[in-house]
């Protein structure tokens, strides 16, 4: 896994991210289980609630191509660290308990957890088996 290619591809969704009122900017990218990437940015709306985070549009650019074998997201936003909000995590946690989540203050600085350990105990597809 190229975790410097996702990171890359990251900051370069990030510079994409519609933000006319919070200003905020915030990339993702997304690695599936053949390889392929997916881009994401954050995309606001004038009356708000319509607004979409960076890893959701990444997941759902992943997903509407067929894609459901996610092993990784990279994200990189304006703050220092850039965590998924909850929202985020549990759609990301709907393809996976193990998936790596890749926070990237810079290309060479970055911290890695699985998604397990960012939304513990979690409810996911099984529960409902
Ligand atoms: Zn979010």
């Amino acid at each position: 896994m190229d975790k410097k290619l996702l990171i890359k591809k990251a900051f370069e969704a990030r510079e994409k991210a519609y933000v006319p009122y919070s200003g905020y900017h915030v990339g993702a990218c997304v690695l599936t289980g053949r390889g392929k990437t997916y881009t994401g940015c954050n995309i606001e709306s004038a009356s708000y609630t319509p607004t979409i985070c960076a890893e959701r549009t990444a997941i759902a650019k992943a997903v509407s191509e067929g894609e459901r074998d996610i092993k990784a997201i990279a994200i990189t936003g304006d703050s220092e660290w850039t965590y998924p909000c909850g929202v985020c995590r549990q759609v990301i946690r709907e393809f996976g308990k193990d998936i790596l989540v890749i926070i990237a203050k810079s290309q060479e600085e970055y911290r890695e957890y699985t998604l397990d350990e960012l939304l513990p105990n979690s409810f996911g597809p099984e529960d409902l088996d």
